[in-house]
């Protein structure tokens, strides 16, 4: 196709607001997918994200789109909301020229919104404003529309209004991506340069190259060159999705399409690298996207120590797929055999744990999540753990923690209830904005290690839901910052480790010393818990009750994986582990580590 006759665009929007439904109606509206085939979410894929009603994976798709006597190609690609998945958000902007940028009409602009708008605009992209779920009797389209006017720099009437569930105003909105999204632009004649912005493992067909043309041609057969590595593949098979995938005669300037080249592993197909002919290669590569860095780190064991090789296996395939899956062998005195596995933040976690129990029929615990601390020595060295049991025990200059800026949305009735929070978790404000008579903006800097955990759902409670969360990672900062030990009988139990504030450490400890008491059994003698700093004893307990049954306190979840779990922690529990003299049953340490 002609480049005149392309436009490539995203869908961007707070979470929730209809990113998803929207794709849908448009798969059916350019006829790409039949309404007998249709289901809701359709380019959701994995199970998790039907499941969840999240995505996950962005998604490109082609679709035919007639304006007059002119045949267009759109190039849809849909993205996640989430924050832990920015970085697939800020690839997929970079394939397109215009963003459609979409807001529930009963909710207003979020945080989301923002921060997907100012990532679009970093892009350079034609902004399409639309206010979406119209047919809902709450809906508020002009009252939002001027907000988003005024946010954007547009008139009211500038906003479209549709609905991606009933279809409505979906046509218009058709029309209006190929009148204002440019077409892209591109040296035909020139060595083809493709940027890949993503690439998947798929079982059948080995790793599939989704790639965005920006230069010349990439052609059936011939030899291509990832420009990073300077590796050679032939091309297989090259074509678009729409939504299945349709083998093409080649992809010109502007195209949007996949590659397959045989490769059997993501990481020889690197997102943010430039595809380019072998037979004459250009110069130059296109800028690339940054890696992602895993922010939050946890120990990963089986619950059956025999399951170490099939967990080990199960990372290796997933890493094929998740490029920002970090990994490293660990050992831990408490739960055996297992790995130190960095994520994107808690939602990436949770995803890849569900994935490993679900896929590969593994039971895992896994061990309180950390975020990443540089600790300077006093002879100026510097070590990054990732883990709080290697937190250095000697005399330490300074500990530095990763911080972010984050934007709350809000109602302005809960400016108070969210300070206060925010207070608690040592944050600072950096300014406040009201966006309009109701609704402000409040902007603070927090440490990451407060921000991650259970920040969200706190400030989900304090509002009654009504506000809402982005934050992007800034800086390291000083902070005192501790290792927590938790010893029994004079050891260290390296899982219970963690490095808090100073002012929560005792806290920490008192909560911690709590559980393990109610969790280990009655031994012959007297069993001292304690939390220390260092040699200093912050809080202390004495085993004296009755053992009392662990298993209640399992996390939730479904039925069958519950199940499952109980059975290998019945196997669990008659593998005692000796700390000191103590004979522990590592259930006791499993539930320990089990969030309430
Ligand atoms: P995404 O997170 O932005 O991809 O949002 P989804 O497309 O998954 O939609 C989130 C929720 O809003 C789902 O429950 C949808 O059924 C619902 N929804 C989406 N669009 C509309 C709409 O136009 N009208 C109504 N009433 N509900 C919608
Ligand atoms: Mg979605």
């Amino acid at each position: 196709t002609a480049p005149e006759l392309l436009r490539n665009f995203c869908i961007i929007a707070h979470i929730d607001h209809g990113k998803s439904t929207l794709a849908d109606r448009m798969l059916q509206l350019t006829g790409v997918v039949d309404a007998r085939a249709m289901r809701a979410q359709y380019l959701d894929r994995m199970d998790i994200e039907r499941e969840r009603g999240i995505t996950i994976k962005s998604q490109a798709v082609r679709m035919p789109w007639g304006v007059g006597a002119d045949a267009y190609a759109l190039n849809m690609i849909d993205t996640p909301g989430h924050v832990d998945f920015t970085y697939e958000v800020s690839r997929s902007l970079a394939a397109c020229e215009g963003a459609v940028l979409l807001v529930d009409a009963a909710q207003g602009i979020e945080a989301q919104t923002l921060a997907n708008l100012y990532l679009a605009l970093e892009n350079d992209l034609a902004i399409i404003p639309v206010l979406n779920k119209i047919d809902l009797p709450a809906a508020q389209p002009e009252k939002y529309a001027e907000e988003l006017a005024k946010l954007i720099g547009c008139e009211p009437e500038d906003c479209l209004q549709v609905s991606g569930k009933t279809g409505a105003g979906v046509v218009e909105l058709l029309d209006r991506i190929v009148e204002r999204v440019p077409p892209p632009v591109g040296d035909a004649h020139a060595p083809a340069r493709a940027m890949i912005f993503d690439s998947v493992y798929d079982t059948y067909r080995g790793v599939v190259t989704y790639v965005r043309v920006v230069d010349g041609s990439l052609n059936p057969r011939e030899k291509i060159v990832m420009m990073s590595t300077r590796a050679t593949h032939e091309l297989l098979e090259i074509g678009v999705s729409s939504p299945e995938p349709v083998p093409t005669k080649g992809l010109g300037v502007g195209e949007v399409g996949y590659l397959i080249t045989g490769v059997k592993d993501v990481r020889q197909s690197k997102v943010g690298d430039t595809v380019t002919n072998a037979s004459k290669p250009a110069a130059t590569a296109l800028g690339g996207y940054s890696d992602p860095k895993p922010m939050v780190f946890s120990g990963l064991y089986p619950i059956d120590g025999t399951d170490y090789p099939i967990l080990r296996d199960a990372l290796d395939k997933l890493k094929l797929n998740d490029a920002a899956l970090n990994y490293e062998p660990e050992t831990s005195v408490a739960l055996g055999f297992g790995f130190r596995v960095g994520f994107l933040g808690l939602l990436h976690l949770e995803i890849v744990r569900e994935r490993l129990e679900r896929e590969f029929d593994l039971a895992l615990i896994s061990t309180a999540p950390n975020v990443v601390y540089e600790v300077t020595l006093e002879d100026k060295s510097v070590v990054t753990v990732t883990n709080p049991s290697e937190f250095p025990s000697g005399k330490i200059g300074e500990v530095r923690e990763p911080m972010v800026k984050a934007t709350i949305l809000a109602p302005a009735e809960f400016i108070g209830a969210i300070m206060e929070l925010c207070q608690g978790k040592r944050g600072e404000l950096q300014g406040m904005d009201y966006l309009s008579e109701e609704r402000v903006e409040l902007r603070y800097v927090l440490p990451m290690a407060e921000i991650v955990f259970d920040f969200f759902d706190q400030l989900k409670s304090r509002t009654r839901g009504y506000a809402s969360l982005d934050y992007e990672r800034i800086g390291d900062e000083a902070a005192d910052l501790v290792k927590v030990d938790i010893l029994l009988q004079g050891e260290t139990v390296d899982a219970f480790s963690a490095i808090v504030h100073k002012d929560k450490a005792y806290a920490y400890g008192v909560m911690m010393t709590a559980k393990l008491k109610e969790l280990i059994p009655r031994q012959q003698f007297e069993v001292p818990i304690q939390a220390a700093i260092g040699a200093r004893i912050i809080a202390r307990e004495t085993i004296r009750a009755i053992r009392k049954d662990v298993l209640a306190k399992c996390y939730g979840g479904d039925i069958s994986r519950k199940r499952k779990l109980l059975e290998k922690q019945k196997e669990g529990k008659k593998r005692m582990k000796t700390i000191g003299r103590v004979d522990v049953p590592q259930e006791a340490f499993i539930a320990a580590l089990s969030s309430d």
